[in-house]
């Protein structure tokens, strides 16, 4: 492919998307294929002569979208969004012809540069205290991981090797080794699973601490279990609260639990990855109170801020935590400016890294600050409409309040009844949702998730919904 065929190819794969996302309500939700099905449509082996674009093109109808779940479908109510903007996928297409590996500053400046600054614009925007910020000339600063449980990772990881050179300071005559051993994290038991998978890839044992009737982790929790774990010899350090849990969207109160993370040296690392999203909107800020006593905060914009995947906040309050964790220095990669400009090398897992602070600024200045408040408040609004709808159902109940995008329900009575429910919805695939546990009460998650909901899908939604109860609770 030359430059010009690129050009008349590139306008038509633009003209594709625009329709397939303009008219992707017409499309089921969830396809029909089984596990298996895209090696039958395809050869065996790559081909040997280069094939027209016209051949490959085609080829998307036919062998791509019958194995697609539309996750911009207005009827897509499962897990939570993933973002989706069309200034977002220009920066994308920039982003892959500019094709940098941004691993230091001097690998591509502007791709340090921008990050910096629009991890400082989006932490202002949801009101971070400024000690996250790298424009206030302190420790603090913010980079972009790939998704929230590597962000998780990357906080356990720096809160072990801080914990242990503390450890080591105190206790020069103790190996290292052994202490490692006792480390103990905590999550909850409404925490994502990604912080037990930190635990396995950090080798680091991860207590799941029980959460109270409103599914909150409360200080007296962490405290008892503080207590028990230090007498049994271990060494606390690491704990993860949830601002908007994967089951239910419920809040841990971190004004709670940063105190008695700080007296303890614990450090506290906030997942907000799904309603991170919601504190560009003031009126859910005091959902942040206390945050300045985290030692790491995360949210993915590339959930519920209009950016594509992947695009996932991460700020620190001490940068040379991160820095001093992870830190190798071979000749390749020093370059003359390390001691004045970040490289974001030392604050994430891999080496190489893309350009993904354009989408943040194309996103970020395309919408402004309001058009994505406003973006935010409708769609929990759908939510809290479509909670009136089936409200009025006296079949359904609610076992939490509607919270942010997310409403949870089920029908009255045993587990099976809305277990039979969610199946027969996602098999015939109009609308996809997925379930949850609240300690034993099993629940459908509906969550507002495609930009392209309106009133009247989240109101087709709800009849659907209804139309299945109606055969369950007959039959
Ligand atoms: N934390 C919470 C609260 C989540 O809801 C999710 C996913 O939905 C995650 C972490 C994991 O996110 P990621 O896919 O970015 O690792």
């Amino acid at each position: 492919m030359d430059s010009e065929q690129f050009r008349a190819a590139a306008h038509q794969m633009v003209d594709y998307v625009i329709d397939y996302l303009d008219n992707i309500r017409n499309r089921r939700v969830l396809p029909t294929v089984e596990p298996g099905y895209l090696r039958k449509l395809i050869p065996e082996e790559a081909p040997e002569q280069g094939e027209t674009w016209q051949s490959i093109f085609q080829d998307i109808e036919r062998v791509i979208m019958p194995g697609v779940t539309h996750w911009h479908s207005p009827n897509f109510h499962a897990y939570y969004p993933t973002g989706n903007s069309w200034p977002a996928m220009l920066a994308d297409i920039l982003s892959d012809a500019i094709g940098c590996v941004g691993f230091s500053w001097i690998a591509s400046p502007a791709c340090t540069e921008l990050e910096v600054v629009m991890m400082d614009w989006l932490g202002k925007l949801i009101g971070l205290p400024p000690v996250f910020l790298a424009s206030t000339g302190g420790k603090g600063g913010g980079v972009i991981q790939g998704t929230a449980s590597e962000a998780m990772l990357v906080g356990l990881l720096a809160a072990r090797s801080k914990t242990l050179k503390r450890l080591k300071a105190e206790h020069p005559e103790k190996d290292e080794k052994i202490l490692a051993s006792r480390l103990i994290a905590y999550s909850s038991d409404q925490s994502h699973s990604a912080a037990e998978r930190a635990g396995l890839l950090a080798g680091v044992h991860v207590r799941v601490l029980p959460t109270d009737d409103q599914l909150h982790l409360r200080a007296d929790a962490l405290q008892s279990a503080i207590k028990e774990d230090t007498a049994n010899g271990k060494i606390p350090f690491f704990v993860v609260a949830t601002l908007g849990t994967t089951p239910a969207c419920s809040f841990d109160d971190i004004d709670e639990l940063g105190p008695v993370c700080n007296d303890h040296l614990l450090w506290l690392h906030v997942d907000a990855a799904y309603a991170g999203s919601a504190f560009v909107c003031e009126e859910y800020h005091h959902y942040m109170k206390g945050v300045e006593r985290a030692d790491s905060f995360n949210f993915n914009p590339h959930k519920w801020l209009l950016v594509n995947f992947d695009c996932s906040a991460m700020w620190f309050k001490d940068a040379d935590d991160i820095v001093s964790a992870f830190n190798v220095d071979p000749i390749f990669l020093k370059h003359d400016h390390q001691n004045s400009a970040p490289d974001f090398r030392h604050w994430q897992i891999p080496l190489g890294r893309r350009f993904r602070s354009l989408k943040l600024w194309f996103v970020m200045r395309s919408y402004g600050a309001q058009g994505l408040r406003d973006y935010i408040r409708k769609q929990i609004h759908l939510a809290e409409q479509f909670h009136q709808m089936l409200a009025a159902d006296d079949r359904f109940e609610f076992p939490v309040p509607p919270s942010m995008g997310l409403v949870c329900f089920r029908l009255k009575g045993e587990n099976s009844l809305s277990e039979r429910l969610l199946k027969r919805i996602n098999e015939a695939g109009q609308v996809y949702m997925i379930p949850a546990k609240l300690h034993e009460t099993y629940i459908i998650r509906f969550a507002v998730c495609s930009r392209y909901t309106e009133l009247s899908d989240v109101q087709a939604s709800c009849e659907e919904i209804r139309r299945h109860a109606n055969d369950i609770v007959s039959a």
